[in-house]
């Protein structure tokens, strides 16, 4: 295991681990430590978003392919929770150099296949690492309690152990950062863990999971599969697994939290909009037909007295970066007051961004993930008119030179919204953002106290008591105090609320050691030999 604390640089082209050498490169799977092609008749091109180019191929794993993983995480288990706690901290302590090593190629991989910018990029893999050098901390983190003498002779005492075989099933809009919520804390806690990532953006998975093998995880720990539904379903009814970790979309993740609870597994399941039928989605359905029916509305509350300059930065950076493709983006800004006339400048502000293919120098805004994203967002652009909304500023029709072919949206700006409006009721999930008016801060509380989605929202205030009563009377997860994207660092834990989360322990922090392990509880007596029971004791001990 020392040998791998040289540091390792892993090259993009990861021609073992992603691509293989042919016309048609491919994806592998990843079982029993071996990167492995797959023997599936079905595949599912990935696309590059700046160019719409088919730059690979991922497969839907066979059913045997999917149980040779399960199987391998089963049989690594028993070794793997009994390791010592301090060689996989060891572990996690290497692998969290190993992708700083390597921050800049995982970046190109995200930018290549999601879009978003490089700098972005590496902004995804960073928050990612954050949570794996928190997983460093595992000697504390996994602290049981112990509580002596609770009667004569007697001490009582916890330990956390991991609980067996756990799985993670990702999104595409953080192609590193979310895997990395999941199976690191899982395994640091002793659990063998099955991923699943995003079939649209699968490439950066692969390669953390190369650096891990690196880091010296041993085989079995870590299996990577691919695919949708029947990835989906597989994880969800396998007995072997004892937990699911999902982000995603609200209908995936309703779903995917039933159908796991029923089959008595712990599910926590990351989402962003509200309840609804829970549906299990059809084979002829397309990826991006079935995202976002419903979803995130994160709203930032403009107060008068708010530093203007600073807080018009942060709605523009926060509405339009990743192109909005962020569960956290701040899509929604009501306006209270004087704040309103800022409306201009904001528009100025946006209008200076630069709409690119995000490996370009400069770029500010890349490309939507598909060209159905890009139709689905300028159709709610367009209902925003249609339902007597105000354009300021108008992306659709942003022509960026050299990638004429891209998902691009530019950086548009919506006013005169009202929440029965379709582009107010539904997630957006690009550069879009919304602009509501209110007239004191207790109607902007009414209005996002009335939205059924939990996950952020922040105010931009200079008066204290504002913020306070901000933050004490809106019901919603995470909130920030001029802090636009409130996303908590992993000594804390992500805490989307109401309908933007299904489970009872939250990802990473204290909840994501919590999610990942078990109690036992051991009571001890040791008399001393003058007090042994002179008779059964045959009543509930008082
Ligand atoms: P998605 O739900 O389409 O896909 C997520 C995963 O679920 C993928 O691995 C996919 O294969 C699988 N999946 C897709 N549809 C499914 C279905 N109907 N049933 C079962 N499994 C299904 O989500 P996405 O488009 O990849 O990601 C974007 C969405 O994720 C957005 O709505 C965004 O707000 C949300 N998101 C939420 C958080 C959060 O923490 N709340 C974080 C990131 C993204």
């Amino acid at each position: 295991l020392m040998r791998s604390l040289v540091k390792k640089r892993v090259p993009l082209q990861m021609g073992r681990l992603c691509y293989s050498s042919s016309s048609v490169p491919t994806t592998k799977l990843f079982i029993d430590g071996k990167f492995v092609e797959s023997k599936s008749s079905q595949w599912l091109d990935i696309h590059n978003p700046a160019t719409n180019e088919v730059i690979g191929r991922v497969p839907k794993a066979t059913h045997e392919e999917m149980l040779a993983a399960v199987d391998s995480c089963s049989r690594a288990y028993h070794a793997w929770s009994e390791t010592s706690i301090l060689a996989r901290q060891q572990i996690f302590l290497r692998y969290q150099q190993l992708i700083k090593d390597n921050i800049k190629e995982l970046a190109k991989l995200i930018t290549l296949e999601q879009g978003k910018t490089l700098a972005d990029a590496e902004g995804d893999v960073f928050r990612g690492l954050q949570v794996v050098e928190h997983t460093c901390s595992i000697t504390s983190l996994m602290l049981g309690e112990t509580l002596p003498s609770i009667t004569k002779d007697m001490d009582t005492y916890t330990y956390r152990l991991p609980i067996g075989v756990c799985a993670g099933i990702a999104p595409f809009n953080f192609p590193a950062m979310i895997p990395l919520w999941m199976f690191p804390m899982g395994m640091v806690c002793g659990n063998t863990y099955l991923m699943k990532p995003s079939e649209r953006v699968p490439g950066c998975a692969m390669m953390l999971a190369k650096l891990l093998q690196d880091a010296g995880a041993p085989d079995g720990t870590l299996n990577i599969i691919h695919g949708q539904h029947d990835a989906v379903n597989f994880i969800c009814d396998h007995p072997a697994i004892k937990a699911i970790s999902f982000v995603g979309s609200n209908q995936a993740g309703e779903y995917i939290y039933e159908r796991g609870s029923k089959n008595g597994k712990r599910v926590q399941s990351n989402m962003v909009g509200p309840e609804h039928e829970v549906n299990e989605f059809t084979e002829n359905q397309t990826a991006y037909e079935r995202v976002n029916l419903e979803g995130a509305k994160n709203h930032g509350v403009v107060m008068p007295d708010a530093n203007k300059e600073n807080t018009l930065n942060q709605l523009v950076g926060a509405a339009f970066g990743a192109a909005g493709q962020r569960c956290m983006a701040l899509s929604t800004a009501i306006l209270i007051g004087e704040a309103r006339n800022w409306l201009p400048e904001l528009v100025e502000r946006a209008k200076g961004l630069r709409v690119n293919a995000g490996d370009q120098p400069g770029a500010d805004v890349g490309p939507l993930i598909s060209p159905q994203a890009k139709e689905r967002v300028n159709s709610l652009i367009q209902s925003g008119v249609d339902e007597g909304a105000k354009v300021l500023l108008d992306g659709r029709n942003v022509k960026v030179k050299g990638y004429e072919n891209g998902n691009f949206v530019g950086p548009t700006i919506i006013s005169n919204v009202t929440p029965n409006m379709k582009c107010y009721t539904e997630e957006i999930f690009g550069p879009v953002l919304v602009v509501l008016e209110a007239d004191s801060l207790d109607d902007a509380i009414k209005i996002v106290n009335k939205n059924p989605y939990g996950n952020g929202t922040a105010i931009f205030t200079t008066n204290g008591a504002a913020a306070r009563k901000y933050t004490h009377e809106v019901d919603v997860g995470q909130v920030g105090v001029n802090v636009p994207i409130p996303v908590p660092l992993p000594m804390f834990s992500f805490t989307g609320s109401r309908a933007s989360f299904r489970g009872d322990t939250n990802f990473y922090g204290k909840q994501g050691i919590q999610f990942y392990t078990q109690i036992k509880t051991v009571t001890s007596q040791w008399k001393a030999e003058d007090a042994t029971l002179k008779s059964p004791a045959v009543t509930m001990p008082t």
